[in-house]
């Protein structure tokens, strides 16, 4: 295409969106998008969608990062305890993974996260919420890499680093003035686990801090709530109660929150009528063990729920490779969604709701967005989700940042 003053740096043609009939042209100009039109855009670089469906890029709302890869390190007695079917040991497996953090070594932490960024990167990840392990085993040893990591991925994919305090707050000592250094260094959320506190009051105690910590210094929280198969576990309504207490509304991520799915629904519809006061958002990683947070009701409710790859070949979860498609695929087994606007449900849950639930403004397919997209392996979403494939093209930042052609549903 020859040179013209009206043409955009890079030009996607023949792009099928969802929601609408006939190809589009999107047009990128400055890392935004500047035009979708139904006739041809003049592109520097011009990117051939051919009919497949192309959406905006993927987001994990729930990664922990700096444990990649160390399955080998704990062995499968931890990962047995988490995936029980009634996640009754879960506190166990969380003992028997530590073992992991004896070894941790920095090097070797920054090496691990940076090759799953990577596999994320080829899968057409965009932003991650990525917990570090900051307490008095782990050290800053787990925060530091991922904090050099969010500056050599800004742009591509960014992290949004938590600085969590994996074995508890009160019931590990030391672990609080850690999170404190780690916010210090440049952690962007404050995280917690109040529900492995040895009682409520701590519980509550575990909240109330983490929550003042974030208040203080202008971060947002992301916690793990509630993530055993006990219905007494109350810890979400406890940040949910903070959030709005220290006007943190929409600054806080409920994680697993497993405990949910064993509310009556009173206790459930009291819950959701706190929580959407608190403009909390919910996560849920429903292949990684027996029990998950109820999606489809806390959604009915009118709550923005994410999926999240939650883990990559560590002791919680052996597989894994920050392929989101892939987390939707298993989903929608786990959920019995897999098909019609239940789908489409689990796909916003990796892509515009995970972006919200994360507090990333304009994650979207339309004019003034960033331009961060997905050419997708796939006319349709089920084709997409079917054979979850690498996209073929990933676009961040209005540039195209990987590509794939193997075993492209063209070439088939
Ligand atoms: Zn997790």
């Amino acid at each position: 295409m020859t040179s013209s003053t009206d043409e955009y740096d890079l030009t996607v043609a023949e792009a099928r969106l969802r929601g609408t009939e006939g190809p589009r042209w999107i047009g990128i100009r400055d890392g935004s998008i500047a035009a979708v039109s139904e006739t041809p855009l003049p592109g520097a670089r011009v990117v051939e969608a051919d009919g497949a469906l192309v959406t905006p890029s993927f987001v994990n709302a729930h990664m922990h990062l700096d444990k990649v890869y160390t399955l080998d390190l704990v062995g499968d007695a931890a990962l047995a305890a988490y995936s029980g079917a009634g996640m009754d040991a879960a506190l166990a497996s969380i003992e028997l993974a530590s073992v992991a953090k004896d070894s941790y070594d920095e090097g070797r932490i920054e090496a691990n996260a940076r090759r799953c960024l990577r596999s994320g990167l080829q899968h057409g990840l965009r932003h991650v919420l990525a917990f570090a392990d900051v307490d008095s085993r782990a050290g800053l040893r787990g925060v530091r890499p991922l904090l050099r990591l969010r500056e050599e991925f800004r742009g591509v994919i960014d992290l949004q680093v938590v600085a969590f305090p994996q074995d508890g707050l009160l019931c590990d000592p030391g672990a609080e003035d850690l999170v404190r250094e780690a916010v210090a260094l440049g952690a962007d959320v404050v995280g917690g686990i109040p529900w492995i506190e040895h009682t409520d009051t701590d519980a509550r105690e575990h909240v109330r801090r983490m929550c003042e910590l974030a208040a203080k210094h202008g971060r947002r929280v992301a916690m793990l709530v509630d993530d055993a198969g006990d219905p007494w576990l109350r810890t979400t309504e406890m940040l949910a109660s903070e959030l709005i207490r220290l006007g943190l509304r929409g600054r806080g991520v409920a994680n697993h929150a497993r405990a949910l799915s064993q509310y009556s629904k009173p206790s459930l519809q009291r819950l959701a009528r706190l929580a959407r006061d608190a403009g909390l958002g919910f996560v849920s990683d429903p292949h990684t063990g027996a029990l998950h947070l109820p999606v489809f009701e806390l959604r009915a409710q009118g709550l923005p729920v994410a999926l999240g790859q939650d883990d990559c070949e560590d002791a919680y979860y052996p597989f894994g490779r920050q392929n989101m498609l892939e987390v939707v695929f298993l989903a929608a087994h786990v959920l019995g969604a897999s098909a019609g606007e239940r789908l489409e449900a689990l796909f916003d849950a990796v892509t515009t709701t995970a972006a919200q639930v994360l507090g990333i403004g304009g994650h979207r397919l339309a004019v003034g967005a960033p331009a961060d997209l997905v050419v997708l392996n796939g006319s349709t979403l089920r084709e997409a989700v079917a054979h979850h494939l690498p996209p073929r093209f990933v676009v961040a930042s209005g540039q195209v940042v990987a590509e794939s052609s193997s075993d492209s549903w063209l070439a088939r």
